[in-house]
């Protein structure tokens, strides 16, 4: 079987994806629900200047990310994963949050090979530098633009990145799928070459 590059995103995609909606929810005086975040950028479903967000992550970020629960079957699918192929973390956090971040996939026994903290969304040249054979991910966005670039990705299904996918992008339901599509997809390259 090929070792296989797994380029992972953290939020959303090994958290839970609305970690941030409770207090954000407070702290807003909103009362959003899971349901009714249908975009990715966070303060425009909050109705609030990007700004007011930046502030609010900056008090509360490191907390939200310490105390952000992990997506159902991410734990036990890495650990499988990691067995036999690279595990490699590609964040938008920024590079202040490395320690928060470490600590957590810890706690959680999320094991790696590598963390790549982008504070941007753009993951094209992470990807490139990686290699990656296929790429987890929750933001639309981001895996447009991935797959506009080559790249293989898997799309896990949430409320905020609905829409017509290319061929390249595969929507998931949940980490015990992903784990099967990598291994096949392993197999499949060992097969053919
Ligand atoms: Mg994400």
């Amino acid at each position: 079987m090929k070792k296989l590059n797994l380029c992972i995103d953290i939020d959303g995609t090994v958290t839970e994806p609305y970690y941030w909606l409770d207090r954000a929810n407070r702290y807003f005086d909103r009362q959003l629900k899971p349901e009714d975040i249908t975009a990715y950028e966070i303060h425009k479903m909050l109705d609030i200047e990007e700004d007011d967000y930046h502030e609010f992550y900056d008090l509360y970020g490191k907390l939200l990310h310490r105390e952000s629960k992990a997506r159902f079957g991410a734990s036990e699918a890495i650990q499988g994963l990691y067995h036999r192929h690279r595990i490699h973390f590609v964040t938008a956090r920024e590079e202040r949050m490395r320690e928060t971040s470490i600590e957590w996939l810890a706690r959680h026994q999320m094991p790696m090979d590598s963390i790549s903290l982008l504070g941007s969304h753009y993951k094209v040249e992470k990807a490139r530098e990686l290699s990656s054979d296929l790429f987890i991910e929750d933001c639309h966005g981001n895996a447009l633009q991935l797959a506009q670039a080559g790249f293989e990705v898997l799309l896990i299904d949430c409320s905020y990145n609905k829409g017509p996918l290319p061929q390249n992008v595969t929507r998931v339901k949940t980490w015990s799928e992903i784990r099967m599509i990598a291994d096949m997809k392993a197999q499949l390259i060992k097969t053919v070459s």
